[in-house]
């Protein structure tokens, strides 16, 4: 049992590139036959756990199933670059605000959460190549006359998840008064209750929330506000940036990528490009 900790342990250092390193200090006596191998520097490592995080109430990329079982397209995109780049993946739940604090601490390894590849994170994390394009997307009531853009939400009251680029693009809005809440369908319900005049949300989740009846009496006017590119997350300078980028270019070439998109969107996806900048 100690034995299994130890090697699960090793094992995710190895994800992390620092095998070599921790070979001395972690293999004693009979325990060598065991040791994965791999090249320093190989871009995918012999095997391995990958601690991923994610913030499992954003359908239809991430949610919970009725057993409480994750399950989404990222889910699914995750899982498979797991298998590709042989690693095994284990999720853990954490708020959408606390990812990128939780990478910094290296309590995860890495994050895949329809997070948006911003210039402003991308300071302090590291972003995989984009593999998925979103944007954002105003959301009112159903028959609301006056709201058909984003000037139209000057001085009105506005619902956003804490820490997004909903967040974000609805502090620009002069005297917009804004809520913020954990989760987006938290955010959507308070609109749905009539408590707010909007909510700022990735479109392809307020979408989802609307067609699947899970929030009722929503719709989403206008253009989209923004074009965003997902990339999955990972501690700044991460090895397994470039082993994830390998994984998700095969995945891209291979079909499984399009695979998952159909099943998750019931449509073709676009091209996407290398780098979102
Ligand atoms: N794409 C948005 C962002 O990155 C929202 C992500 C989310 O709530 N999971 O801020």
């Amino acid at each position: 049992m100690s034995w299994m900790i130890t090697r699960s342990k090793f094992l995710r250092q190895v994800a992390l590139g620092l095998g070599a390193a921790l070979m001395v200090a972690a293999c004693g006596g009979d325990e060598q036959a065991e040791t994965p191998t791999g090249t320093a520097g190989d871009a995918a490592p012999a095997g391995g756990v990958l601690r991923v995080g994610t913030e499992p109430a954003f359908p239809p990329f991430e949610s919970q199933g009725a057993g409480g079982e994750l399950e989404g397209f990222d889910i699914d995109l995750m899982q498979a670059i797991g298998e590709q780049a042989n690693l095994e993946v284990e999720f853990e739940s954490l708020p959408f605000d606390g990812l990128i604090p939780a990478l910094q601490a290296g309590s995860v390894d890495a994050a895949i959460s329809a997070m948006t590849i911003t210039e402003e994170r991308a300071q302090t994390i590291s972003f995989s190549r984009p593999y998925f394009v979103a944007g954002l997307a105003i959301a009112v009531q159903e028959g609301t006359a006056d709201v058909a853009g984003l000037d139209d939400l000057e001085g009105k009251r506005i619902a956003v998840q804490i820490g997004t680029t909903g967040a974000s693009k609805a502090a620009e809005i002069s005297g917009a008064q804004i809520t913020t809440f954990d989760s987006a369908p938290l955010a959507l319900q308070e609109l749905a209750n009539g408590n707010v005049d909007a909510v700022i949300n990735d479109a392809p989740v307020t979408l989802d929330a609307i067609a699947s009846g899970n929030i009722q009496g929503l719709e989403v006017v206008g253009e989209l506000l923004t074009e965003e590119y997902y990339g999955i997350a990972l501690p700044q300078n991460s090895p397994n940036v470039e082993v994830i980028n390998s994984a998700l270019a095969e995945l891209i070439a291979n079909g499984t990528y399009a695979e998952i998109y159909q099943k998750w969107f019931d449509a073709e996806p676009p091209e996407l490009p290398e780098s979102a900048f």
